[in-house]
């Protein structure tokens, strides 16, 4: 409930620019402390929320920061310490197969 208490009044200052992630709807913050009266679950099981376009920021924003993230194991967020920034490895490309061709070389 503490922490409940302090998500809500913290939820009025912006995300951490460090977090990154999205949302893979495992419904584990809507039951902190215990399961959210809107919270519902779809038929493959991923979480929605009733009132999703009234729900108050502290659902909106969470985990807002890492120290607030109380579902790590599962919530699709994450935060990168701000000296690993723009160090991590550039993405790889699949080579283009030569029987694929770009949209000016095919008009
Ligand atoms: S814990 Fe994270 S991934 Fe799971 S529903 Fe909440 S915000 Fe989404």
């Amino acid at each position: 409930m503490q922490n409940k208490l302090k998500r809500f009044f913290t939820s009025l200052m912006p995300v951490d620019s460090n977090r990154r992630g999205d949302c893979n709807r495992c419904g584990e913050c809507c039951k902190l402390p215990y399961p959210c009266p809107f919270l519902r679950f779809d038929d493959e099981g991923l979480s929605r929320c009733a009132v999703y376009l009234a729900r108050p920021p502290s659902c909106r924003k969470y985990p807002r920061v890492a120290a607030e993230n109380l579902t790590p194991q599962t919530c699709g967020f994450y935060f990168v310490a701000p000296d690993r920034i723009g160090r991590r490895q550039a993405p790889t490309f699949e080579p283009v197969p030569n029987n694929v061709m770009s949209v000016e070389e095919s008009g």
